[in-house]
């Protein structure tokens, strides 16, 4: 039965999924480069300026802008951060272009930043960085980052799908190239299959599977979903970055997991166990100024020996830097804190390891191009720049920079691209129908089947990681899908029907736990976010591998590919000898 009848169907020449600041700085650059009368269409899953993790931003913008700081800095901290694994040539590209980007934010999308006295821009402290680098706008970034980039878009020419969600990546039948994209227009419950010479993919990643975690509620992994069923490669999987303090406020609230910044930690905050003494330098002598995975892993251990919190975590405490000064730096983290009913500035707040960020993704080369004729990935669903770790301060700088790299490119490339391509038909129905699936089923509860799938997750594939337990969380993630497939969805109006997309959100997230669950099997050492008991090595430097995924007829193959020091190689430096090693006093 051919199902296709049901669809609307629509063309464009430049389609981009998703409205963060990759997929927004996309289509301006696309408008840029692109020829007169290109038609652009940007679609997203919410609203436009209203949805995903650039709004969320808080502690802001890595770019090295002198003062004795340099791209050459910039670059071998990331490099040394991300523990030799990220793709060095997307790694430099990230760091020299965030020096544009930041400028182009200022100076044409009309972003203000925060000042020092003499007019250049304030930067601050992250961890793990060498150098205070890190832009911002008071400790709430993105929303001026985010905010500026709406007003542009929404002031242009491009065509705004917004409440569309994307469901497939439909190939042509040769399957060499890709055709367009399945939505449903969440609006009217209908599909719409959307036909482009070239298709950004920015959905933004987002490890929203864990228990405790950061992430923005519209990102449930669906980009990564649809790039691993239309057979795309996907790397470093198992990396899943913890942040170290997600607010832990009891199970009643979903304030518990969203995120105090890394700022505070960069300022001096300090953390506290349960008997209120301070326990990072017993686990690193930078102490709370070490990089995310090595504070989160202190936290964990702290927690396992039962050194906790009333809630079951530990606490921060940024009291002694003086409660007016925290709350002048801090102001909006002051502000979430009491909401919870906590005192940032004077007193003591409890916080947990929550999963922030997700660094692996999409195979792509450092103009953004898959394996994929006619798709493009960037920002967080592309994997490669941040190896093992992301810095704070490095995700919203690269979803901007490869946003801007994807719509020069996909400009430029529609130029050589003849007419739209056909959709293989039975991809398409066979997209229908995998949506249809819980519409035809006896109606039943997806939350307590989410909940498993967040305790797995935490459990078995969390911040320390053993291959009994990966395999035990595979285990439980892939019965947990398989249970999902017999609970239905009241269908009676498919109209804003938020169970149904509820629903194909667990699919999407049960779906690429399981492939984090086996690359995270497959990395035999520790390095950055993923941390195993059995394999607490780092291994070989020189022999670095970063895993890659691919979707075999219904199962997952992890491969591995050696990782090439395409600029500096492991144990060597960037930086002139007469520089010195940091430029960041001491706490
Ligand atoms: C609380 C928090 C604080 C952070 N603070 C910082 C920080 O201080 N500094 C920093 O560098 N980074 C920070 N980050 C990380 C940063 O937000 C991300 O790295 C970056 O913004 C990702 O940009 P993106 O464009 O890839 O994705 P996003 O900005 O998340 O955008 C993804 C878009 O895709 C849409 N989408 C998702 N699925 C679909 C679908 N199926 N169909 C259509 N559209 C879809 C979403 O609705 C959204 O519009 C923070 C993240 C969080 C959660």
């Amino acid at each position: 039965m051919t199902l296709t009848h049901d669809i609307d169907r629509h063309d464009t020449d430049i389609l981009i999924i998703g409205t963060g600041g990759a997929g927004m700085f996309a289509a301006l650059h696309a408008q840029q480069s692109a020829p007169a009368g290109t038609k652009i269409t940007i679609a997203v899953k919410g609203l436009i300026g209203k949805c995903g993790c650039t709004r969320m931003v808080q502690g802001g913008y890595n770019v090295a802008l002198g003062g004795g700081d340099t791209v050459e800095r910039h670059f071998m901290d990331t490099i040394q951060g991300g523990k030799w694994l990220p793709d060095q040539d997307m790694a430099w590209k990230l760091c020299e272009q965030a020096v544009v980007r930041v400028r182009e934010l200022e100076n044409e999308v009309g972003c203000f930043f925060d000042r020092n006295a003499d007019g250049s821009l304030h930067q601050k402290a992250f961890a793990g960085q060498t150098a205070d680098r890190t832009v911002h706008k008071g400790d709430l970034t993105g929303i001026e980052i985010i905010n500026r980039l709406m007003e542009q878009v929404l002031s242009r020419p491009i065509e705004k799908l917004q409440e569309h969600r994307a469901i497939g990546l439909v190939p042509t039948r040769d399957g060499a190239s890709l055709s367009g994209v399945l939505f449903i227009d969440m609006r009217s419950g209908k599909f719409r299959f959307v036909r482009a010479k070239t298709v950004l993919m920015a959905t933004g990643g987002g490890p929203t599977m864990y228990k405790y975690h950061t992430p923005s509620g519209d990102k449930t992994m669906d980009g990564l979903a649809m790039a691993l069923r239309a057979g795309l490669p996907l790397r470093d999987m198992e990396m899943v970055q913890f942040h170290p303090t997600g607010l832990l406020a009891g199970e009643h609230t979903k304030m518990t997991g969203t995120v105090l910044e890394e700022g505070l930690r960069g300022a001096g905050g300090q953390l506290l166990n349960g008997a209120e003494n301070r326990f990072m330098f017993d686990y690193d002598p930078r102490g709370e100024r070490a990089t995310r995975d090595v504070v989160s892993r202190g936290i964990y251990a702290e927690m396992r020996k039962n050194n906790t919190s009333a809630n079951g975590g530990v606490f921060i405490s940024m009291g002694h830097l003086g409660p007016e000064n925290v709350r002048r730096k801090f102001p909006g983290m002051v502000r979430r804190c009491a909401d919870s009913g906590f005192d940032l500035a004077g007193g003591k707040v409890e916080v947990v390891p929550t999963a922030h960020y997700f660094m692996g993704g999409v195979v792509v080369d450092t103009d953004t191009r898959t394996a994929m004729e006619g798709l493009y990935v960037a920002g967080e669903d592309a994997g490669g720049a941040h190896g093992s770790n992301r810095l704070g301060g490095n995700g919203v700088a690269n979803s901007t920079v490869y946003g801007g790299v994807a719509g020069d490119v996909m400009g430029a490339d529609i130029r050589r691209m003849g007419a739209l391509r056909d959709p293989d038909e039975d991809v398409l129905d066979a997209e229908i129908a995998r949506a249809l699936v819980p519409l035809s089923l006896k109606p039943g509860h997806i939350h307590p089947l989410r909940h498993e799938l967040q305790e797995a997750m935490w459990e078995d594939v969390g911040v320390m990681r053993t291959e009994t337990g990966m395999a035990r969380g595979a285990a439980r993630v892939a019965e947990i899908g398989d249970e999902l497939m017999t609970v239905g969805v009241d269908g009676t109006t498919r109209a804003f029907n938020l169970t149904w997309h509820d629903w194909l959100n667990l699919r999407s997230l049960c779906d690429v736990s399981d492939v984090i669950a086996k690359a995270g099997i497959a990395r035999e050492n520790s390095r950055g976010a993923h941390f195993r008991e059995d394999f607490p090595e780092p291994g070989d430097m020189n022999g670095s591998y970063f895993t890659i995924a691919r979707q075999i007829g219904s199962g997952v193959e992890v491969t591995r590919a050696p990782v090439r020091f395409t600029i500096v190689e492991p144990g060597e430096t960037i930086l002139p000898d007469s520089e010195p090693e940091t430029l960041v006093a001491a706490q």
